[in-house]
């Protein structure tokens, strides 16, 4: 196991990882039919563990913590609280879970965190001037009503037959195949869908009015994941919004939603990797996002970088990504202050 604490820090002690962040193999051209293949299923991989885990929650969640479709027909107080609770619940354990084992207990120590500045507690740029407090206020209040919001419309959708209209029946093996399709590619969809949702947020008006609460945070702890403006939670989490176009079953809706959710919090953890035990070292891709928040123009989408590739925004941490996004951002400039 690497010590943080050794090799990886600069002077200015920050964790700096190794090398370029490594692209998947979807990134490559020409295509790469066997390394893909291989990203798939190996592990640590595409599928296992974080995305099978997260499916793992969402089908508990559908079969213990959901109530029964035809319940939800109608819309009504008790299922609408039933689901806010339980959302409410999600995120208190997930965001509150890795606040507390990385930045209260501090279990992890010092290990791949990438600084050493504490969370801000005296800052005008957090409400109450706390950054944990401010970040939970927004994850809780706005974070949690909007995801239930687009979870309560599915459902309520899919229950009137105005979502999902094939009947399993019909082709069972066509339907459950698209089911198995879609479950597969929803990291993809979110990935792809965050990056254009996160470019227009970086659009100058809505930047200023609506993205910037989320960048006050520079460094980030995993309750900064859902700091969000009630404006940004809309645009985030309406990447259910695909699910509704193509998915003949509800829990592909559910699965798109808790990807948003869960993804949101191991991307801000502040940490490269995240260690459980000294055997289990996950990297939720943070290193990647944490890019974004410190340079602002790269790195838009999620850790599967393809659009960000191909639009020419990605950053892999080297000192040449760096001067290419400087040369880049240079030549907007310098089209605007021709035009
Ligand atoms: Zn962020
Ligand atoms: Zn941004």
């Amino acid at each position: 196991m690497t010590d943080a604490t050794a090799s990886g820090r600069n002077d200015r002690g920050e964790w700096r990882p190794e090398g370029k962040i490594a692209v998947p193999p979807i990134n490559h051209w020409p295509p790469r039919p066997g390394a893909v293949l291989r990203w798939l299923f190996r592990f640590p991989g595409y599928l296992w563990p974080l995305n099978a885990f997260w499916l793992g929650i969402t089908l508990v969640t559908w079969t213990w913590l959901t109530p029964e479709l035809a319940s939800m027909k109608s819309l009504e107080l008790w299922w609408i609280a039933l689901l806010l609770g339980r959302n409410l619940g999600f995120i208190l354990l997930l965001y509150g879970g890795l606040h507390l084992y990385l930045y209260v207990f501090e279990l992890q120590g010092k290990s791949f965190r990438f600084t050493l500045k504490p969370l801000a507690t005296d800052s005008g740029r957090f409400l109450f001037r706390h950054q944990v407090r401010d970040n939970m206020f927004h994850a809780l209040v706005s974070g949690v009503l909007v995801v239930t919001g687009y979870e309560v419309l599915t459902y309520w959708g899919f229950a009137n037959g105005t979502l999902g209209y094939v009947d399993a029946g019909a082709s069972p093996l066509l339907f459950w195949g698209w089911f198995v399709a879609l479950l597969i590619l929803a990291p993809v969809v979110h990935s792809a869908h965050f990056y254009f949702a996160h470019r227009l947020l970086h659009v100058r008006f809505l930047y200023r009015k609506v993205h910037v609460l989320h960048h006050h945070n520079v460094e980030v702890g995993p309750w900064s994941g859902l700091a969000m403006h009630p404006v940004e939670h809309f645009l985030y989490f309406s990447t259910v919004v695909v699910q509704w176009l193509v998915a003949l079953h509800p829990v592909n809706a559910l699965f798109q939603i808790h990807i948003a959710v869960f993804n949101a919090a191991t991307a801000h953890t502040g940490f490269e990797k995240l260690k459980i035990g000294e055997r289990l070292v996950i990297d939720g891709g943070s290193y990647f996002h944490y890019l974004h928040h410190k340079y602002f123009e790269c790195n838009y989408g999620g850790n599967l970088a393809s659009l960000d590739k191909l639009f020419g925004t990605f950053h892999d941490g080297s000192d040449e990504a760096q001067a290419a996004m400087r040369r880049r951002l240079r030549a907007i400039r310098e089209a605007e202050g021709n035009s």
